[in-house]
């Protein structure tokens, strides 16, 4: 049998995830046949898992970070839905989320068998008013997105943070996408501009690490502790992660990509990919589509379906939105030439 070969990433506008840095690929395959779930036997990479969270933590102005690398931004939405049921006393929990949050939270809600209660957006971003009237004394978190995954859009952190300490509720904040391109936005999202409880943060994403490699971030290891369970048989005593055996090439690959590219090779790859984003909306825009974005270098068009499903069959990887737009993702590997020749193809129909 041939031997498969991955796919390559140059029609890849769908995707959240991108071509790692190479000094984290190249690190990601030393460091294959570690498992950070069992610290005590591996101890290097347990290290440098606590380097990825102190790194973190610069990077969401968040000083004793506490924290692990994740499977990823599902896993980490699932911790923090577990922690504000665990740290609450309530005796029939609900956590209120935009519509606009990721799906794993209705993964974290079943299996935690919390009520998530879905409240409108305006203009892509939580209502505050509308989280608001959701909120009753069995609420025991609210979530904030910063990036969202359909349109790039970052809710009111401030303000939902204020309404979450009123209720005593826990915050967390979902940048699975947004993280690593936020420090350099005006935009109030991290630990400092606001009550921020818990951070899913994603290196596998923009952070340009090997996946799996996402990020979870609480703001006092109070939190982690209602997630601990007793490890009999390891040298650790606990564990607070959602899975045992995880990928140590995740995590050092994460330590890799952020201390070869926080900040200022974030920083040129924030402005690069948003600067293609804006070039691609508005070529959008020159041949009459209305274009959502792009906040984040993220953008949706209100291009056919019949169009998109063409781009799709010339290999094009895109995707539509619930409301039908199509969504175009401009992470790192995707550069001018390429978008010229998806527009390209995007006139030929
Ligand atoms: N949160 C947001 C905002 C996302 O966009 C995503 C994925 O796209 C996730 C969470 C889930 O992350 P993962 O696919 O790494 O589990």
């Amino acid at each position: 049998m041939q031997r498969a070969v991955p796919q390559d990433f140059d029609r890849v506008l769908s995707s959240m995830c991108t071509e790692p840095h190479p000094a984290a690929r190249e690190t990601a395959q030393q460091f294959l046949a570690t498992n950070p779930g069992d610290p005590g036997t591996y101890q290097t990479v347990a290290r440098l898992e606590e380097r990825a969270v102190e790194l973190l933590g610069e990077i969401t102005a968040l000083d004793d970070p506490a924290g692990y690398i994740t499977s990823g931004g599902t896993e980490a939405n699932i911790q923090a839905v577990r922690i504000a049921r665990n740290y609450a006393d309530a005796d029939e929990p609900n956590v209120v989320v935009p519509e606009s949050a990721h799906f794993s939270f209705r993964k974290a809600a079943e299996m935690l068998d919390v009520e998530l209660r879905d409240v409108p957006t305006t203009d892509y971003r939580a209502d505050v008013d509308a989280v608001a009237d959701a909120l009753d004394d069995q609420t025991v978190g609210i979530v904030a997105v910063a990036g969202t995954t359909e349109y790039g859009h970052v809710d009111p952190i401030p303000a939902l943070a204020d309404l979450a300490a009123d209720a005593g509720a826990l915050l967390h904040v979902d940048a699975a996408f947004g993280g690593f391109f936020l420090p350099f936005t005006d935009i109030e999202w991290n630990f400092a501009h606001a009550g921020v409880d818990t951070m899913t943060i994603d290196p596998h994403k923009a952070g340009q690490a090997a996946v799996p490699a996402g990020g979870f971030l609480a703001r006092s290891t109070d939190y982690l502790d209602e997630l601990t369970i007793d490890t009999p048989y390891l040298e650790s005593e606990s564990q607070f992660t959602l899975t045992g055996t995880r990928s140590g090439a995740g995590v050092a690959s994460a330590v890799e990509a952020m201390e070869t590219l926080w900040p200022e090779g974030y920083r040129e790859q924030y402005q690069a990919s948003m600067d293609n984003a804006h070039w691609l909306a508005e070529r959008f825009q020159e041949r009459g589509y209305s274009v959502v974005g792009p906040e984040l270098p993220l953008l949706a068009a209100d291009v056919s379906l019949e169009l998109v499903e063409q781009l799709r069959d010339r290999g094009w990887r895109v995707t539509k939105t619930g409301s039908g737009e199509m969504r175009v993702v401009c992470m790192p590997h995707v550069t001018r030439s390429m978008l010229q020749t998806f527009v390209a193809d995007l006139d030929w129909f």
